[in-house]
């Protein structure tokens, strides 16, 4: 037997005890209490059994009825039911309050620790497993794993309770009421631990499951689903994955429960040999009747005792699974950020990468290699090439949500990775082409683009009126009030267009920034309109470094310089004319698309 069940039992005791030390306190001293009363209502038993026969002995040698003892007695044992009464609710109220306090400090911790982590690890399977399971599960397990620590400890304080008033009769009692339980606690422990490498063996099953249900039941989905018709499909594949788990969970639970059954009946058979044991002692007088009723009602106790403790066994395997996945991504490292500069060593310099080359992790073929490139301030830069040709690599690199494998990319002549992270990330502003898009207000939704406006309802106002935004905006029913998306009441469905629009106001709200990254945000958006927003966005941010990455050339034409990224290499270099002249993949391209607008 293998002591695993109790591995984290430490960990979520200190966890409950600093969360709060008062009801954890409770909780401790009542669950002793709780153990130690079966022992002590048995023993009033005893003497309420005996003060009636003495007073009936009484009664039938002289006629006397005194029985102000029996009424002591059982007047006791009532005292003592209502404390055990007490006792219980106040565990099951102690219990309560700290699973919600508990429930929300764990969510606190894991979402905080998520604040700290890199995309990478974002997209990393195994770890987004970890942080999707530890948040499920996050305001039960913790408790349940104490509760059940608990119990056993509650039915330990039992047994040695019940042990001491048994020991009276005969020291082998006491060893017979251990023997009996051993068994079947042996093969409980056995079997949760089977129980729990099957669990951990199969989490990429289960993720797929938690996976099909999230596409079948999550709005965002419902309208592939239904018009493509994958329900059924999906579905079907739910119900194959449970049918393979369900074969193992039914061979195990067979398993554990012949073997149960069977061990459970020889701790009964001990149990009635030592009943029997104790009829006959009482039949040759050994013993009063009173002492008899109580080393039967011990024998039942320790029994249901022995029951308890290995129920809360089972369990306790269960939950150190979830506090050993819940530790394993609390203490998942993360990667030190090491930089401190606020400023650059020639302010001014703008964006410099020098022979920059990325790897994805786990990836065979290099999403950029050997990356050149200058941007003043003042400059406007396009990139342009076929889909995973690098260019949203390249502004994830500069942003530094990933650090490049090779080479290094300087801000104003100083590496970004000796740049605070805080002072670097509040001069670039960035519009990814799948932005979120909150379920909040209009207004937030702009907000966001700088937290320290985050509900400035002037600052929502101007940047909606550069992002195009405003006019639409004002026609919804509550204008910047608005919620959007359709997870909360009233939600209102933005059309592709319109959410690029907000995405786009979204990017003027970070007026301190002095680089702004376009990462074709305005897909949906007509060319000509694109073309406009863009001739206005360049003109609001004359001094500062624009990016932008498009499939309309149109928009491209108007920049400064322009990349063509070719399966992470850059293969052309150059203004509009300058490319056009070369009649390279640039020149091939713009005459492509010009053709189709004709
Ligand atoms: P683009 O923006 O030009 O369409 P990307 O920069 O997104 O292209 O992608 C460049 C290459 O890197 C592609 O081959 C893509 O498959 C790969 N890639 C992009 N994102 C990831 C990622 N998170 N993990 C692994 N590979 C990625």
């Amino acid at each position: 037997m293998n002591l695993s069940v109790f591995a984290y039992s430490r960990r979520a005791l200190e966890l409950v005890w600093t969360t709060n030390r008062t009801l954890s306190l409770a909780l401790g001293l009542l669950t002793v209490l709780v153990g130690v009363l079966p022992a002590g209502i048995a023993y009033v038993g005893a003497l309420i059994v005996d003060a009636v026969v003495h007073a009936a002995d009484v009664h039938r040698q002289s006629g006397v009825t005194d029985y102000s003892r029996v009424l002591l007695y059982v007047g006791l044992e009532a005292a003592l039911m209502a404390l055990t009464a007490f006792a219980q609710r106040g565990i099951s109220l102690a219990q309560n309050l700290l699973r919600a306090q508990l429930g929300q400090r764990v969510n606190v911790m894991i979402l905080e620790k998520a604040l700290t982590l890199d995309l990478s690890q974002f997209e990393d399977s195994e770890f987004y497993d970890k942080l999707a399971r530890a948040r499920r599960e996050a305001s039960s397990r913790p408790l349940s794993l104490v509760v059940r620590t608990f119990s056993v400890l509650q039915n330990a304080v039992s047994l040695i309770s019940i042990g001491g008033l048994l020991i009276g009769f005969s020291p082998w009692a006491v060893l017979l009421l251990v023997l009996a339980g051993l068994p079947a606690f042996i093969a409980e422990a056995k079997f949760s631990g089977a129980a729990f490498k099957l669990m951990r063996w199969r989490a990429p099953e289960s993720r797929m499951q938690m996976y099909l249900e999230s596409v079948l039941a999550r709005e965002d989905y419902a309208k592939e689903v239904q018009l493509f018709e994958l329900g059924s499909r999906l579905l079907g594949r739910y119900q194959d994955i449970f049918r393979q788990l369900y074969a193992d969970d039914r061979r195990l639970a067979i398993q554990r429960d012949a073997w149960g059954l069977s061990l459970g009946l020889v701790g009964t058979a001990a149990l009635y040999g030592g009943y029997a044991w104790i009829a006959l002692r009482t039949v040759m007088g050994a013993m009063t009747l009173g002492q008899m009723t109580m080393y039967l009602m011990l024998l039942r106790q320790g029994q249901g005792a022995v029951t308890a403790a290995l129920t809360a066994v089972g369990g306790m395997y269960e939950d150190n699974l979830y506090l050993s996945n819940l530790y394993e991504y609390l203490e998942q490292p993360v990667p030190v950020r090491s930089g401190h500069a606020t400023r650059g060593l020639s302010p001014g310099d703008g964006i410099r990468f020098e022979n920059v080359s990325f790897v994805y992790p786990d990836a065979a073929t290099p999403a950029l290699s050997d990356v050149n490139l200058h941007i003043r301030p003042g400059q406007s830069l396009a990139l342009v090439g076929e889909n995973g040709s690098g260019k949203t690599t390249m502004i994830k690199l500069l942003t530094r949500l990933y650090n490049p494998t090779g080479g290094r990319i300087l801000l104003d002549g100083l590496d970004l990775k000796e740049w605070d992270e805080g002072a670097l990330r509040r001069r670039i502003g960035v519009i990814f082409q799948d932005f979120a898009r909150y379920q909040m207000i209009v207004g937030q939704n702009i907000g966001a683009g700088d937290v320290r406006a985050f509900d400035d309802e002037s600052r929502w106002r101007s940047a909606a009126g550069q992002g195009l935004a405003a006019d639409f905006v004002e026609q919804l029913p509550q204008g910047y009030r608005t919620q959007l998306g359709k997870w909360f009441k009233d939600g209102r469905e933005l059309s592709g267009g319109q959410w690029q629009k907000i995405a786009l106001a979204r990017a003027f709200m970070r007026s301190d920034a002095d680089i702004l990254v376009l990462d074709e945000p305005t897909a949906a958006i007509d060319a000509g309109a694109e073309a406009e927003v863009f001739g206005h966005f360049r003109e609001l941010t004359r001094n500062r470094i624009a990016i932008v990455i498009s499939h309309r050339f149109s928009t491209v034409r108007m920049t400064d310089q322009i990349l063509v990224l070719e399966a992470g290499h850059i293969v052309e270099r150059g203004n509009h004319e300058e490319l056009m002249a070369l009649d390279g993949r640039y020149a091939k391209l713009f005459t492509l698309q010009a053709r189709g607008y004709r």
